[in-house]
């Protein structure tokens, strides 16, 4: 039986991708979206950006992790992530080294697979979080909204959550900071909403404020994409590729910056 580690699946944003779950086996997170794939966020288990959980790896992970590294000598990635926001695990870094060390004692047929962290980025106010986020060689950040309106229909964070102009500020923060070799991510996740009362985040005051964050970040990569699986709720449903190829236009027209890619997935 497999502790730590999923897959590996193929995904149209890292190529084959090797999943690496940090938290404990249930979801904890300090975000509550909509369109969460891996169901809504418990009550008890909704937590401010400050908490932090004390999960180390066990001497299991090594094992795991170097016997399916060695049956996909092709991998594209290793990537931390899945049961929630990984950045709460006060020992993120005690399971990066570990991979870090797999990784390098293992043969690869091309590149070697990238260290990849997804992050909500409710966390990144912290020094002492980008810190450790920096040391990742992809980061993958979330930026769905750029309202607070916005914010709090889509992710539905905690209340002692930084609001979203603190989130934008420190994104900015940690590309200033990161090493270049190191690529900084946006990944925004943009939906419909077939409830009448409930606006999603495909609208264009959220877009216009988004193409704004977007071109003060700088990242290296925009990457705009929908709901894949079931999501959280129930009125919550995906864009189709007219609309992503619509808002990758929209977003580049307002944002006027070439060094910026936007791409749809
Ligand atoms: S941040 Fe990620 S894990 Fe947390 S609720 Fe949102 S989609 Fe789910």
């Amino acid at each position: 039986m497999r502790d730590y580690t999923y897959g590996p699946f193929q995904s149209r944003r890292l190529g084959l991708s090797l999943g690496i779950n940090v938290l404990p086996n249930y979801k904890v997170c300090t975000f509550n979206c909509v369109y969460c794939e891996i169901g809504s966020t418990d009550k008890k288990n909704l937590v401010p950006p400050n908490f932090r959980i004390k999960f180390p790896p066990s001497s299991k992970f090594r094992k795991e992790l170097a016997s399916i590294l060695s049956l996909v000598p092709h991998l594209n990635s290793i990537t931390f992530g899945y049961n929630g926001e990984p950045t709460l695990n006060d020992h993120l870094l005690d399971f990066l080294n570990i991979a870090y060390e797999v990784r390098e004692n293992c043969e690869w047929t091309g590149q070697k697979p990238l260290l990849t962290l997804f992050t909500n980025s409710s966390t990144l106010y912290l020094e002492e979080i980008r810190e450790r986020v920096k040391q990742f060689e992809f980061i993958l950040a979330k930026l769905d909204v750029a309202t607070d309106d916005d914010f709090k229909r889509t992710n539905r964070p905690h209340n002692k959550s930084p609001n979203i102009e603190a989130i934008i500020n420190s994104l900015v923060k940690l590309r200033e900071e990161k090493t270049v070799d190191h690529k900084l991510v946006i990944q925004s996740l943009i939906y419909n909403s077939y409830n009448r009362d409930f606006t999603s985040n495909n609208n264009n005051s959220n877009l216009d404020k988004l193409a704004l964050a977007l071109k003060r970040i700088k990242p290296d990569l925009v990457q705009i994409y929908t709901t894949a699986r079931i999501p959280a709720e129930y009125y919550v449903y995906s864009i189709d590729d007219t609309r992503k190829n619509e808002i990758v236009k929209y977003l580049e027209d307002l944002i006027q910056d070439k060094s910026i890619t936007i791409n749809f997935y």
